[in-house]
């Protein structure tokens, strides 16, 4: 096959437009613009970079949001939420972009033991198509665990806590006396009524209904 100079020129176009990496770049630029250059959901502007939402696939703007790094690293391990930086949804869950809706919809679900999120939730109204968009990620029975002390004061890893009672401790022959603190507690990541911590320079488990901040 051979082209003249004008039919290789309009061909040349063409391929520029269709090409796929000249659509992504286009999405990156309305993505950009829709998102003023800000996480969509906490308005940082750290680590900038688009998300899909699954289960899409992200050929159209409209699947995506422009997302920050801490929020990416946040929804993509629920060992790493920080629930305070979750307090952004409570602007963000209004935007009119069904995709950054979902994406609300599905932290707000993960950490509706926190209280203030469930909260939210009972707030939130999603459009028949989007909320079945929000329920269809398999990933999402993964809610985290979030540990609470006997006053219902959420722990976090590294706090102190003090024993609010005498604590027999199986198979290491002594009492953790009510009064002692624990500095530097663990949590017990599938567990929401363990924490772990040092007694006696030992490494114990203690249930969190025995424990306060
Ligand atoms: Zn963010």
């Amino acid at each position: 096959m051979s082209f003249n100079e004008a039919e290789l020129s309009k061909y040349l176009a063409l391929n520029f437009i269709f090409s796929p990496q000249n659509e992504f770049m286009s999405m990156k630029k309305q993505l950009s613009q829709r998102s003023a250059d800000q996480c969509e959901l906490c308005s940082g502007t750290e680590g900038l970079d688009t998300m899909i939402v699954s289960p899409q696939s992200g050929t159209s703007v409209d699947h995506c949001i422009n997302s920050c790094h801490t929020c990416r690293t946040q929804i993509n391990d629920v060992e790493e939420i920080n629930l305070n930086h979750w307090r952004c949804l409570n602007e963000s869950m209004w935007s009119e972009v069904p995709a950054v809706q979902v994406l609300a919809w599905r932290m707000l679900n993960r950490i509706k033991a926190e209280g203030w999120p469930q909260d939210l939730l009972d707030m939130l109204f999603l459009e028949e198509e989007t909320l079945n968009w929000a329920k269809s990620d398999e990933n999402e029975e993964h809610s985290a665990v979030i540990h609470k002390d006997s006053n219902g004061v959420t722990l976090i890893q590294g706090d102190s806590v003090v024993l609010i009672k005498d604590l027999k401790v199986k198979g290491a022959g002594f009492t953790a006396k009510r009064g002692n603190a624990v500095r530097n507690i663990t949590l017990v990541h599938d567990n929401a009524d363990h924490i772990e911590g040092k007694v006696n320079g030992q490494k114990i488990v203690i249930l969190t209904q025995y424990v306060k901040k």
